[in-house]
């Protein structure tokens, strides 16, 4: 039996850049459609699917936020990878809030970028989706990992493949520390000191979704100088 090739939507409008892209991703074996706006992304996405969408944030016509938002409308697991040429830190921010899983400032290593691709495929390719399950409840929140999908206070959610694997971490170690490294390693599966705010932006989405007063966790705390900490019950 042939494996499939994986594979990946590449949104870049530098033409240059795409075909070094294109031509790195093919060597390593994946199959890769190239477009150059976000509309031809959402285009093709209308009856394409992805293993992984690689999306450069300035683009002609829409944005890739926009983009991006567009695109968790229409498919909550695909992984979105970003690729931004801005280093301010709201545009991470901006896409992570946006649904993106992970995001590389420009320009990036070709070493560093190959990790990241074949980390995101291989994370998504562990969860598959399974059709019967019990919720993980806390507070108002029901989370149902394997179908991606929770019920909050604000109404009922798709969630990210990395959303589900941060979850699934923090449940299976409810109650204990879990190390900012830990975190990295086992959600991102990479240890860099440069790009951690990643976590942080990630934890504020969480407590968006999960916490009656984000400004105040009481279930995803901030365990100052080591991580964070899951806690099924409230402290007060
Ligand atoms: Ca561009």
């Amino acid at each position: 039996m042939t494996e499939e090739k994986p594979h990946i939507l590449l949104v870049e409008d530098e033409i240059h850049l795409a075909r070094g892209i294109c031509f790195n991703l093919e060597q390593e074996g994946y199959r890769v459609s190239h477009v150059e706006s976000g509309e031809e992304a959402l285009e093709r996405m209308a009856y394409d699917r992805f293993a992984l969408i690689i999306l450069d944030v300035m683009l002609p016509g829409m944005d890739g936020f926009a983009v991006c938002e567009k695109i968790r409308t229409m498919d909550s697991r695909v992984p979105v990878l970003i690729l931004t040429a801005r280093t301010e830190e709201g545009d991470r921010i901006t896409g992570l809030e946006k649904g993106a899983d992970d995001y590389l400032t420009k320009p990036f290593n070709l070493g560093e970028f190959l990790l990241r691709v074949r980390g995101m495929l291989r994370r998504s390719a562990w969860y598959r989706p399974e059709p019967v399950e019990e919720g993980y409840r806390f507070g108002d929140n029901e989370v149902f990992l394997l179908s991606y999908r929770a019920g909050t206070a604000q109404g009922e959610i798709d969630l990210t493949d990395l959303e589900v694997r941060m979850l699934s971490l923090f449940f299976q170690k409810e109650g204990e520390a879990v190390t900012r490294k830990e975190l990295l390693e086992r959600v991102w599966g990479y240890s860099s000191d440069a790009e951690t705010r990643t976590l942080d932006n990630f934890i504020v989405r969480l407590r968006k979704y999960f916490e009656p007063d984000p400004a105040n966790p009481v279930y995803f705390q901030t365990v100052r100088g080591v991580g964070y900490r899951f806690s099924r019950k409230s402290v007060f």
